[in-house]
């Protein structure tokens, strides 16, 4: 059995590019407060803001929280300010740098102009965002009005992320999105011509239904029809619990495309996206202009601080990942009584220095380098090095990686469409050296 067939088995999964597991503490409020004492000031971080509510459901959706009540979204935001102010006089929170905002979820672009301007003022007066800051909007086509996109742009907002998936209007239809190719286009048009923020888009391949053509037809549009500044490739998973993946049971969807033409699709995409001259800043996102930057994303794969606000959010400082209670009401208890709304922390585990070193390398589409990460730890370092070398020789042997200068192993084609099962094989086991010794 090969390597590709090898990792499409493994079921294992506790480390991975962007997760990883940790053991949970008894107190996380002492934590939290502990950490935001001890923060450094040069550590690049994010903050992320989570509106959990999405008016409908998109059926490969793993995160679909629910539909924000009458009234629901104006209490939330009201709460999710009071989260800000409150947090910011805690330790250093308010005075540390933040490199790097992201409202994500959800759909924050459900949120009223009013609601975009009390965020926005509130993070501008609580928190010392860089100059450069990446304030980052995440949405969908359907209800971005302009009104909206004008109270984002006059507090800050220098980039809108937009899930358009694909523009294929019958693909997008059979999974739940409303807007037609025509709406998705105009929407991303009218973001360009404020000429404030970076655009960038999300595609993905492996939907049900999609074509080899469709896809390419997807770059074409996302390249020659609209003025975009970024563009990001995903893969399309289907967890069991999705409604896409009931549907694909009972026969009612078609089946998704085989892993040999997700391949096909990555390639498709890659090639096309060299082929305009497109910056490859990550294994999956491209810039098409200077403005487009990824910050966010850079950051938080290196496994940077994040600073989570929100039901649901998660992120990270020092020594711990804390996760924000899911419960409507019990979030809003916490922060009325000015608690932050954490349910659990887990301390991070010892390997995550050197795996946070590896997923930025990964990241980045620099290749692999075990030496240069494991440099980090004199004491692991060895053990790091030996224990992981039978993959890098057999991923050579495979060409998923390609010598390069400097001890640098790169990726080929099919390494980086398999770069996160092999992330995921290389993190686990630098995992077991630490366990062992
Ligand atoms: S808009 Fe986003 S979060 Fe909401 S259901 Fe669709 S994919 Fe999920």
């Amino acid at each position: 059995m090969n390597t590709a067939s090898k990792l499409k088995q493994k079921s294992k999964r506790r480390r991975g590019m962007m997760g990883c597991a940790g053991d949970l503490i008894k107190y996380p409020h002492s934590a939290w407060q502990k950490e935001a004492t001890v923060l450094n000031m040069n550590e690049h971080r994010t903050l992320y803001i989570h509106i959990p509510f999405c008016n409908a459901r998109c059926s490969f959706c793993l995160f679909y929280f629910g539909k924000a009540a009458s009234g629901q979204l104006d209490i939330y935001v009201d709460m999710l300010e009071k989260e800000l102010e409150h947090s910011a006089c805690k330790g250093k929170l308010g005075s540390v740098p933040v490199n790097a905002v992201y409202f994500g979820g959800g759909t924050p672009t459900d949120m009223t102009p009013e609601h975009f301007t009390r965020l926005l003022s509130r993070l501008k007066k609580s928190y010392n965002l860089t100059n450069d800051c990446e304030i980052t909007i995440e949405g969908r086509v359907a209800g971005f009005s302009d009104d909206k996109i004008k109270a984002c742009i006059d507090n800050g907002v220098n980039r809108f992320s937009i899930g358009v998936q694909t523009f294929d209007t019958a693909l997008r239809r059979s999974f739940g999105r409303i807007a037609d190719q025509g709406k998705t286009i105009d929407l991303l048009t009218r973001l360009h011509s404020y000429n404030q923020a970076a655009v960038t888009i999300d595609l993905l391949y492996g939907l049900p239904g999609q074509t080899l053509e469709t896809w390419i037809e997807d770059q074409r549009i996302a390249t020659e029809m609209v003025p975009l500044d970024g563009i990001c490739h995903y893969s399309l998973g289907v967890p069991e619990t999705v409604p896409l993946a009931k549907g694909i049971i009972n026969g009612s969807s078609p089946a998704p495309p085989d892993e040999n033409l997700c391949y096909e699709m990555y390639k498709a995409g890659e090639h096309y996206m060299k082929n305009i001259g497109a910056v490859c800043l990550s294994v999956k996102h491209y810039a098409l202009t200077n403005r487009e930057r990824n910050a966010n994303n850079d950051i938080s794969v290196h496994k940077n601080s994040c600073l989570p606000f929100g039901i649901k959010a998660g992120g990270r400082i020092g020594d711990y990942f804390f996760y924000q209670t899911g419960a409507f009401d019990k979030y809003c208890a916490m922060v009325k009584e000015g608690e932050k709304p954490i349910e659990t922390a887990r301390k991070v585990p010892a390997d995550y220095r050197v795996c946070g070193i590896l997923a930025g390398q990964i990241s980045r589409n620099l290749g692999i380098n075990v030496e240069k990460a494991a440099a980090v730890d004199e004491k692991h370092k060895g053990a790091i090095i030996e224990s992981t070398k039978h993959f890098l020789r057999e991923w050579l042997s495979e060409r998923l990686l390609l010598e390069g200068l400097n001890g640098w192993l790169r990726f080929s084609s099919k390494g980086l469409f398999l770069h996160k099962k092999m992330a995921t094989e290389l993190f686990e086991t630098i995992a077991d050296v630490y366990y062992m010794n």
